[in-house]
């Protein structure tokens, strides 16, 4: 992965007066919700796995193409079935707006009158309210259009999930072709995250993890429970690897970094009464520095061929990468621009934080910018109804304490409150673009 380098770029001073500006198009052009409300109970009713969002993509270009003077322009099945539409609308910068479509292999357990209609895929990232979002950013951007001037680029990214899609949105030779007439000042993305709605954090530098996935296959020797001495058991093996790769964090990064190596998955033999002959192992490792991910990536390959060695293993393992996602890394003089809109937007109403610390999770946004090699700022906002948390802890900056456990993303029973989350998200988009724009 190459490192991630801040690119440099022009920054703008955002006045008072452009923030005023703002606020009065927010005020004016945002549409009446509940049609927004419903789509997105038809997009979580109707989620489609990474790589399979047709229905998804069609619903979208659909809504797309009722906005007329100026119309979008809209390109389909872009890096498989994503949209890119444009918005011309005279000369000025371009931003690009990113909302992800795919849901995840869950089983819905929210038991909502919208939960999902089909069997074992939800929408348990929230990215059915990223869609809604950029759709209804798209109707305030399309009304306001006699105000702001420049170019509009909404990408509609499929397979963020299993980690493709960027990157096929990357190599998709239309894409090249419009990110070379319309160069973005900056690439937007956001996601919701289980805080209270009303809430935009976001930070300068890393904004997520790096994550690297591994399939590690250890080879030893099989043969009967009861004759151990015949064979090189991978299990046993197996065992030492998984303890022997925790200290590498504990013992190996410095207490100042962050590292996380997780071992999510052990698979070895069918019966007790066999020492099978091979083991896989599957594991994540998460952290925020180039440096350290290549450290403990060179920890990791040493901890298990020591260890087979150690074992007496004939065969040396297999280590196969199957998903590598770079951190989002945020411009700084672009987030200094967004943050200053925020906080004039936001701040007022207690909603803004401008320092959150990373997020542990990790996203395919860093691809795009890296692809795009523009400057690239991604937030976070709540979808959480506020009555779940200690008041006391719902200030800016301050630990947001859930009065229970709230599911998080990723949960069979995550279930974003639709209006409050919606109105903020959209906000943050329009702002956010209007701070190029305007
Ligand atoms: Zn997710
Ligand atoms: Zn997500």
């Amino acid at each position: 992965m190459a490192p991630l380098i801040p690119t440099p770029h022009g920054s703008k001073i955002i006045t008072n007066t452009k923030i005023n500006q703002i606020s009065t198009i927010l005020s004016s052009s945002i549409p009446q919700l509940e049609p927004y409300d419903s789509l997105y109970r038809t997009f979580h009713a109707n989620p489609e796995l990474s790589g399979c969002e047709v229905e998804t993509a069609a619903r979208i270009a659909l809504h797309l193409r009722q906005f007329s003077n100026p119309a979008f322009t809209i390109h389909e099945t872009i890096g498989g079935h994503g949209i890119i539409a444009i918005l011309e609308n005279g000369a000025g910068e371009t931003v690009l707006l990113r909302a992800d479509m795919d849901a995840l292999p869950i089983k819905e357990r929210t038991n909502l009158p919208y939960a999902s209609t089909v069997p074992s895929v939800a929408h348990a990232c929230g990215h059915d309210m990223h869609i809604t979002t950029l759709l209804a950013s798209a109707s305030a951007l399309h009304a306001s259009a006699p105000n702001w001037h420049g170019t509009l680029l909404l990408l509609f990214q499929p397979a963020e999930e299993d980690g493709t899609g960027a990157q096929s949105v990357c190599a998709d030779p239309t894409y090249g072709h419009i990110l070379r007439t319309f160069p973005p000042s900056v690439l937007l993305g956001a996601h919701v995250v289980p805080a209270p709605f009303g809430l935009v954090a976001v930070r300068k530098g890393a904004m997520t993890s790096n994550s690297d996935s591994l399939h590690i296959t250890i080879f030893g020797r099989g043969g009967h429970a009861s004759m151990p001495e015949s064979t090189i058991d991978p299990v046993v093996l197996a065992a030492y690897i998984i303890i022997r790769l925790q200290s590498i964090v504990s013992r190996e990064v410095a207490p100042r970094q962050h590292a996380v190596i997780t071992v999510g998955s052990l698979q070895a033999g069918q019966a007790e009464n066999v020492i099978p002959s091979s083991a896989i192992l599957k594991i994540n490792i998460r952290t925020f520095n180039s440096e350290v991910r290549k450290q403990v990536l060179k920890a990791v390959r040493r901890v298990v061929d020591a260890e087979c060695s150690a074992s007496g293993c004939e065969k040396a393992a297999v280590i196969k990468e199957t998903l590598s996602l770079p951190m989002v890394w945020n411009d700084g003089g672009a987030t200094d621009m967004l943050s200053t809109t925020f906080e004039g937007i936001f701040g007022s109403r207690g909603g803004f934080v401008g320092d959150i610390n990373p997020l542990p999770g990790s996203e395919d946004f860093g691809h795009l910018v890296t692809g795009a090699e523009r400057p690239g700022v991604f937030w976070v906002y709540g979808c959480m109804d506020p009555a779940l948390f200690e008041t006391s802890n719902t200030g800016p900056g301050e630990a947001f304490v859930p009065k229970m456990p709230i599911p998080s993303n990723h949960s069979a029973e995550f279930a974003p409150e639709i209006e409050g989350t919606l109105r903020t998200a959209v906000e943050t988009y329009v702002a956010a673009a209007l701070t190029w724009l305007l």
